[in-house]
Formats: structure tokens, C-alpha cells, sequence
């Protein structure tokens, strides 16, 4: 269903590549549709040409699926080429047809959590030559020149090894494709600011699915950025149905009654699509608001841009649309202008 290995180059419909090319590094398959899923679908339907590298294959995960529980690391094995089907399915919910995985499928093996045996596989991510995997991505920056890359922060934004080194691999190519002159021109990392955590922590309250059940103050999370620091937040709660999709695909992965799955039925598919990144790298764009967000990750290049019209390869396959309702609720859209200045 999806172009998995050989792409000719960046979709050309009719000669033409998508002026806006999207490039999103990510460790294992589900990483990119929990995180990142509805700024996928948003860009893919808006006709920009969305290309997805996975690192691995997500071999150590665990498994929610009673019946798949054979596929396991420590018997059949087998959950790595079972989850390239889920992201397949993912993918399509997502409408991206460009996917890859660095290296070609199984080149890198999940590394685990810090601290596990799985750490020291021979094929483990987490121990992988770091120009040998930056080089693999730069081959395929060279064939899709995207302008924007997403990956994640320093710590990979909750510190897994394959998190971690995929922010490495991504920043690494980043600057061995600068030097070539194919750089992309912004760099965005995945963030979350405190006031939506605080607000979900608020909202799930005492529910017996609350996921940060024991944490009483956002400010105790491992994660999340002060709003100070974020650069975009991106509305793509049309995309919102699409990123649900996405991650039910991921079965093996995310349980029915995960929590991820309860924000959509507490508040709506349409609550899952607005995601928000920090800027790493690149010129700020104008935003809007108390902090100053842009709302588009393309927002202030430089580089021609296609209109926004949904396009001949625009998606018609993204089951459901949520429709345009306003905000998350989550997320404070200050509406006193204040300079964003020197936000990164
Ligand atoms: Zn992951």
C-alpha cells in the first residue's frame, strides 16, 4: 500500500515535486504518529510532500495484543517485521507515502530502554557509527531537499537510546547536508509545553486511566518545555481522526484502553491534532499570540512555496476528518502580541 524501498524522488505529479517537503526522523514505528501523526496528515492533505525515516524496527517493544505475544523478542522474534506492517497501515491512515527505514529495513535493531542488555546488539541504534547513519540520511535529503526537519531533542524528549540517537543521526546529517548546501532550512524538535501537560493532568484527573497517575505538578514530569520556548504550534485538528487512526494501527503498541486512546474519546479525535516543536535550528517565522508560535511549520522561508490548495496528490484516504474545531483546549493561544523574540 505504500512505497516502502525504491521512490523515484520527491512525488511529482504532474512534473512538478511539492515546494513543501517535510522530512521527520523517528526511532521506532508509533513514535511518529504519537508525536508527530496529526502535523503529518495536515502537511500530506495539504498536498506538501511528507517523507517519514523510522530507525528501527521496534523489535523490543512490548505487547499489547494477548495473541501476538509469541512475536516477542525473547521467543519468536518476529515483532519487527510484524510492526512494519502496523506502520504501513499507520502511514496510509496518515496519508504519507513516503517511507523509509535508515539503512533499509532491519539495519538497525531497537536498542531498549538505557541499561538493558539489548543495549549492546551488534545492530542496536543506540550503538550505531554515528557519520555511517547520518550518511544514510543524507542520501535521502539529497533526493527529497526537504526545508524543514522534525526529530527530537537532545535527551530523544523522554531520554529512550533510540531517542536519543535519532536526534544525533538527524543533527548530524543536518549539517553534513549544510555543508553540501541541501541543508534544511529549519530544524524543529518535538516538544510539549508545561501548561497542556498541566492541563491534562487537570483533565484526567482521579480517572483510573490518568497516565500520569502519582504526578501531582507538570513541573515533576521528565518532560515539557515552558512556553517561552516554543517556537510553533501547529492547529491540525482537522488531522486529529487521522493521527487516532494512526496510532489504532499501532496495536501491538497502544492498547484499546491506553490513555492515548481515552483523550480522544474524553475530548474528541479533534484534541489529539494540535502538536507543538521547539526551534533548533533556522529563522522564527512571524507568529501570532503572547508568545509569538508561528502556526506553520514553513512559516518565513524563503525558499518558493507551493500554494496551500489541496493538490492532484492531495489524500482522499485519511479516514475521517474531524472538522474544524477550534483548539484543544489545551493549548493557551495568548492573544496579547508579545514578541517571541529569541525563541529557539
Ligand atoms: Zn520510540
Amino acid at each position: 500500500m505504500t512505497n516502502h524501498a525504491v521512490r523515484p524522488g520527491p512525488r511529482a505529479a504532474i512534473g512538478e515535486p511539492p515546494a513543501r517537503r517535510l522530512l521527520l526522523v523517528h526511532a521506532h514505528p508509533d513514535d511518529e504518529s504519537i508525536s508527530t501523526g496529526a502535523t503529518m496528515a495536515h502537511y500530506a492533505a495539504a498536498g506538501a510532500h511528507v517523507t517519514l525515516v523510522t530507525c528501527t524496527l521496534g523489535e523490543e517493544g512490548e505487547i499489547h495484543v494477548p495473541a501476538l505475544a509469541g512475536l516477542a523478542a525473547a521467543e519468536a522474534d518476529q515483532l519487527g517485521g510484524y510492526r512494519v506492517a502496523e506502520l504501513a497501515a499507520a502511514c496510509a491512515a496518515l496519508g504519507v507515502t513516503d517511507h523509509r527505514f535508515l539503512g533499509g529495513a532491519g539495519r538497525y535493531r531497537d536498542s531498549g530502554m538505557l541499561g538493558l542488555p539489548t543495549n549492546d546488539h551488534p545492530r542496536a541504534f543506540w550503538r550505531a557509527d554515528l557519520d555511517t547513519a547520518a550518511g544514510q540520511l543524507v542520501e535521502i535529503m539529497r533526493e527529497v531537499r526537504p526545508q524543514v526537519l522534525i526529530t527530537y531533542d537532545p535527551n530523544g524528549f523522554y531520554g529512550h537510546p533510540d531517542h536519543i540517537q535519532a536526534h544525533r543521526v538527524a543533527m548530524r546529517a543536518a549539517e553534513l547536508a549544510a555543508a553540501e548546501g541541501i541543508g534544511p532550512d529549519k530544524i524543529y524538535w518535538t516538544a510539549l509545553p508545561k501548561s497542556v501537560l498541566a492541563a491534562g493532568l487537570e483533565a484526567f484527573g482521579t480517572s483510573s486511566d490518568n497516565p500520569f497517575a502519582g504526578v501531582e505538578r507538570a513541573e515533576d514530569l521528565p518532560f515539557g518545555s515552558p512556553e517561552s520556548e516554543i517556537a510553533a504550534r501547529i492547529d491540525a485538528t482537522d488531522s486529529g481522526a487521522a493521527k487516532e487512526a494512526a496510532m489504532r494501527a499501532h496495536a501491538t503498541q497502544i492498547p484499546a484502553n491506553s490513555w492515548l486512546h481515552s483523550i480522544a474519546r474524553n475530548f474528541g479525535a479533534e484534541s489529539l491534532g494540535v502538536e507543538f516543536y521547539t526551534l533548533a535550528a533556522g529563522g522564527k517565522g512571524p507568529g501570532t499570540g503572547r508568545y509569538g508560535w508561528e502556526d506553520d511549520l514553513f512559516a518565513g522561508l524563503t525558499t518558493p512555496l507551493s500554494p496551500t490548495a489541496t493538490g492532484p496528490t492531495a489524500t482522499d484516504d485519511v479516514p475521517g476528518s474531524a472538522g474544524g474545531a477550534a483548539g484543544s483546549g489545551a493549548a493557551p493561544t495568548g492573544d496579547s502580541a508579545s514578541a517571541g523574540a529569541g525563541v529557539r
